[in-house]
């Protein structure tokens, strides 16, 4: 099995090097194992954090030990009479090629007419991340106004045509103009975030949305957090789902200097984990509301794919610098 590792801990931005290939001779499988042929892997965001060395809601990577995240692949050899080969498979044992690994951390996929890479993305933890924060914990109601942040990822994406779907007026933030060109054609005012400051970020919000925004759904932090304070109505709800724009900041950066609009608007500012029982136990009804509406083609997704294992890390550190449009993949 060939994979990757991280043998020190990456200081800011991690480099290319830092991430070191390997192989090793895999056992024979022992009962109740599984072995699985990876056909798709993501790339995640909160692995940057997983890669420090501390331990946040998640455990740390282990230095020289295989990479872990969400995979697809196919069942080779099983040990465990639940799976048998050609199975497909959604697992943990992601950034190599050949996984090994008990039946008890594998799921079955859905019964839906998808391609299966849709469950690492659109109908996976991604999706099931935008639907929680919009519905349970920013309790989003129809006709509202929404703005989201790092709106053509993969969260954000889905964010904002939920929030549509809801009648909502929704305004996105992104970076590249076809990015935004693509938000502007599922019916999202798009505003880029590039060479701006929280300022003048915010004066753009304002006209995107002249009468504010009631939910804030924030993928980014910085400048993006302080220019939608000035933008929240009163009885605002912010969703903190992520805050990417500080995860390879060496040093923490100050927060919004108008952190007092939470007060002055009564608003809300909440964060979550979509991985938590209480949120995941939801998942069911998620893929009920949204499984339907990818499969008949009413909801749009976009991957950005890259070839071979070996371009793993180079997907990965491509998220920080906005290289994906929708869910970014390793396909094998
Ligand atoms: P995305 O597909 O959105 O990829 C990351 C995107 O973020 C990039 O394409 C880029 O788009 C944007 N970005 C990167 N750096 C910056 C920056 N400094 N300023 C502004 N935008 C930036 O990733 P995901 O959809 O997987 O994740 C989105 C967010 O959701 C992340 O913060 C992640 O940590 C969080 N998350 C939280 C979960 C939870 O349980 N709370 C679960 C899953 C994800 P652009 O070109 O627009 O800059």
């Amino acid at each position: 099995s060939r994979y990757f590792t991280i043998h020190s801990h990456p200081k800011g931005l991690p480099t290319r090097d830092v991430f070191s290939l390997e192989s090793r001779t895999l056992p024979a499988l022992e009962a109740g194992e599984v072995r699985v042929r990876n056909r798709w892997l993501s790339v995640d965001p909160y692995m940057r954090g997983r890669m420090d060395g501390v331990t946040t809601y998640v455990e740390p990577f282990t230095l020289g030990q295989p990479l872990e995240g969400a995979a697809i692949g196919e069942v080779l050899e099983s040990r465990d009479e639940r799976f048998s080969p050609g199975d497909l498979v959604a697992h943990m044992g992601g950034w190599r090629d050949v996984a090994q690994l008990p039946g008890s951390g594998l799921q079955a996929l859905p019964d839906l007419e998808v391609p299966p890479q849709a469950f690492l993305g659109v109908l996976g933890m991604p999706g099931m991340t935008a639907w929680t924060g919009l519905n349970r914990i920013a309790q989003l109601k129809e006709g509202e106004r929404v703005l989201v942040s790092a709106a053509s990822g993969a969260v954000g994406s889905l964010a904002v045509q939920l929030a549509k779907a809801k009648g909502c007026h929704v305004v996105g933030i992104a970076g590249a103009p076809e990015k935004l060109e693509w938000l502007e054609s599922l019916g999202v005012r798009a505003v880029s975030y590039r060479d701006k400051d929280a300022r003048q970020l915010g004066a753009d919000l304002h006209d995107a949305s002249p009468e504010g925004v009631d939910v804030y759904y924030e993928n980014v932090g910085g400048i993006c957090l302080e220019a939608a304070l000035d933008n929240i109505r009163v009885g605002a709800r912010i969703a903190v789902c992520g805050l990417i724009d500080g995860y390879n900041a060496e040093t923490p950066s100050p927060g919004p200097s108008n952190l007092s609009r939470l007060l002055i608007r009564r608003a809300r500012m909440e964060g979550f984990i979509v991985t938590d029982a209480q949120n995941w136990e939801h998942y069911p009804t998620f893929l009920k509301d949204v499984g339907p509406l990818v499969a008949q083609g009413k909801l749009d997704y976009k991957e950005t794919v890259e070839d071979g294992l070996e371009r793993t890390p180079d997907a990965f550190l491509k998220l920080f610098e906005g290289g994906n449009t929708g869910k970014m993949l390793v396909r094998l």
